[in-house]
């Protein structure tokens, strides 16, 4: 289990699952030679998974391909099933900004294969999060600059206006199929400029307003 502490308000919450959307800026889509999905992909991560700021990024040895992908964290801060694009605001509790580390050869392969992309999004140190800002502090979560920099050069540079699904709708989507419970994590998806880390490299990331991480890939 995975806590996560909110900080203005002194709570904390267990992280129970970690959903994700994948594919959710058309820019990206095309940069993975992918066709524009026609609803939501979507899929899950283990809060297992999970790391913070200034830990750091264990290199699995089953994998020659470590991407970054950057993406707007939510924390879902009560359960609700089938939540309406309208009130899907009053579920978020907080946001952060997130790396959603992907074994890109695992991933390919198993997309070719037809498979779950499991391995390649739920080993360990795969999930890395900044602290969580309290959700009243976001006025708009879809209008967000998000920034990514490898070795202090800047590797992604976006808005999350430029998710083809907002964050409304990408709680309504996943509320109707499965219950999104207090604790819960949802990953929006990552912008274009993704790319691959050795060991070695430094990552920070950032959404100004919301939060900014730091981590090393190591062995
Ligand atoms: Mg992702």
């Amino acid at each position: 289990m995975r806590k996560i502490k909110l900080q203005e308000k002194n709570r904390e919450y267990y992280v129970c699952k970690i959903a994700c959307v994948g594919k959710n800026y058309l820019e990206h889509a095309k940069e993975l030679g992918d066709a524009v999905p026609e609803k939501p992909v979507i899929f899950i991560k283990p809060s297992s998974s999970i790391i913070f700021s200034g830990e750091k990024i264990i290199y699995p040895e089953f994998s020659n391909s470590l991407h970054y992908e950057t993406e707007l964290v939510l924390l879902i801060g009560k359960t609700g099933k089938k939540i309406s694009k309208q009130s899907a605001l009053n579920y978020i509790a907080g946001y952060a900004v997130g790396l959603d580390m992907t074994l890109r050869d695992l991933q390919s392969e198993a997309k070719r294969l037809g498979h779950p992309w499991t391995i390649s999004k739920c080993f360990d140190t795969s999930t890395v999060l900044s602290e969580f800002v309290s959700a009243e502090k976001i006025d708009n979560p879809n209008s967000l600059e998000i920034k990514l920099w490898v070795n202090n050069q800047l590797k992604q540079d976006d808005n999350t206006s430029n998710m083809i699904y907002s964050v409304e709708e990408i709680i309504e989507y996943l509320s109707f199929y499965f219950t999104l419970e207090e604790g819960d994590l949802v990953f929006t998806g990552t912008p274009k400029g993704v790319g691959e880390v050795k060991v070695g490299d430094k990552l920070v990331a950032e959404i100004p307003k919301v939060g900014r991480l730091e981590t090393e890939v190591i062995k």
